[in-house]
């Protein structure tokens, strides 16, 4: 048929249709959508493509890994960096505390959290009973943004893994994030920081909860209050746990 037939056709039909009503026309059926399911719900990427380990992640301690990696060039953090930052602390600490990316000082140091950020958090985590060497404390990015923006989400997915791989070394049972960035590296939750704080979260084995960064606190002194709560719950947890 062609498309002039066509079109006189229906012209006529929905005359007829005007006349008549609506029994000419058979409602056209809804399309229906066929679900195809995800290739990763019929077979599991790793057993048709199993990718080689690099020597990082295979690595079995903490000092290993730091060896490792200290010399990352994977993202353009790397082109300012004085020093890499890979975190210190108790290599087999209960509690793992995570910040966003190191600062000037921390650049200067290759150490987190030894600017003013740093001390406040020292005070924070006394308050709570814990001395600085018993837990370990590093960061979402290990090199320092410039002028200590936010680490973009590609510099953080890239740094993600050497977290993970701290993480799976440490084997905490509890982890503090600091702040957003902290909370949504390692959650991978949109979430304001209003309603993940207060929440007992997972990751990797260990509960995982969500505080101000101690940065926020000294720009915003009146959210001290709402962290020493949050504090608390963290040092409870970590008592019915450990
Ligand atoms: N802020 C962070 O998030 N990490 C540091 O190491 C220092 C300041």
């Amino acid at each position: 048929m062609n498309k002039v037939n066509k079109k006189e056709i229906i012209k006529s039909l929905k005359v007829q249709q005007e006349i008549f009503g609506d029994e000419l026309f058979i409602p056209k059926k809804k399309r229906t959508t066929m679900v195809v399911k995800e290739p990763s719900a019929l077979f599991t990427e790793p057993e048709l493509f199993p990718k080689e380990k690099a020597d990082w992640e295979k690595a079995s301690s903490l000092e290993e890994l730091e060896k490792l990696i200290c010399n990352c060039t994977k993202c353009d953090l790397h082109k300012n960096r004085n020093k890499f930052v890979f975190g210190t602390g108790n290599p087999n600490a209960d509690v793992l505390v995570i910040g966003e990316g190191p600062g000037a000082e921390e650049d200067k140091q290759g150490l987190p959290f030894v600017g003013r950020a740093g001390k406040l958090l020292t005070d924070m985590l006394r308050a709570i009973k814990f001395e600085r060497e018993e837990v370990f404390i590093g960061n979402v990015v290990k090199c320092r943004p410039p002028g200590n923006r936010t680490p973009l989400p590609d510099e953080m997915e890239t740094c993600m893994p050497y977290l993970k791989r701290q993480v799976e070394l440490i084997k905490p049972k509890l982890i503090l994030c600091l702040g957003l960035t902290a909370a949504r590296g390692l959650l991978k939750k949109r979430e304001s920081l209003g309603s993940l704080r207060g929440k007992v979260f997972e990751y990797e084995g260990a509960k995982v909860m969500v505080t101000y960064h101690s940065a926020a606190l000294l720009r915003n002194p009146n959210w001290k209050k709402d962290c020493w709560e949050d504090l608390k719950k963290f040092r409870k947890l970590y008592e019915e746990i450990v």
